[in-house]
């Protein structure tokens, strides 16, 4: 009889950024920040110009500031380098000692407001 292992729980980790407005949460998670006021914006148009560069059009949403500009996304490096080969790119390798090391979070840290639940009821 073969002996099978339980599958292994799915890794979670919380949304990094947030493109929606509001408070000072969405703001810290925003993917665009708007450089003269500090409020998060929408990026509203992207093109990707290169395999390692896209540039993004991103609107203010501080209705008192209003502010349009573009932004360039760019490439850094690799963490890991995955299972497909592509020495054309010349992606650099991040230094092992600077990998960060992502965990998901405490089950009991719930204090997120932004995320949602599915035991909400209590
Ligand atoms: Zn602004």
């Amino acid at each position: 009889m073969i002996h099978q292992q339980p599958p292994r729980p799915l890794v979670e980790a919380p949304l990094q950024f947030r493109m929606s407005s509001g408070g000072e949460k969405a703001k810290q998670n925003s993917l665009a920040i708007c450089p003269k006021c500090d409020a998060p914006a929408f990026i509203r148009r992207s093109t990707r110009v290169t395999e390692k560069v896209k540039h993004l059009d991103a609107h203010c949403t501080n209705t008192g500031c209003g502010h349009t500009f573009g932004l360039e996304l760019v490439f850094r490096h690799t963490y890991c380098p995955g299972l497909i080969d592509r020495p054309d790119l010349d992606l650099p390798i991040c230094p092992r000692d600077q990998v960060p090391h992502v965990l998901p979070p405490a089950r009991d840290a719930g204090d997120d407001p932004n995320q949602l639940t599915m035991f909400a009821g209590g």
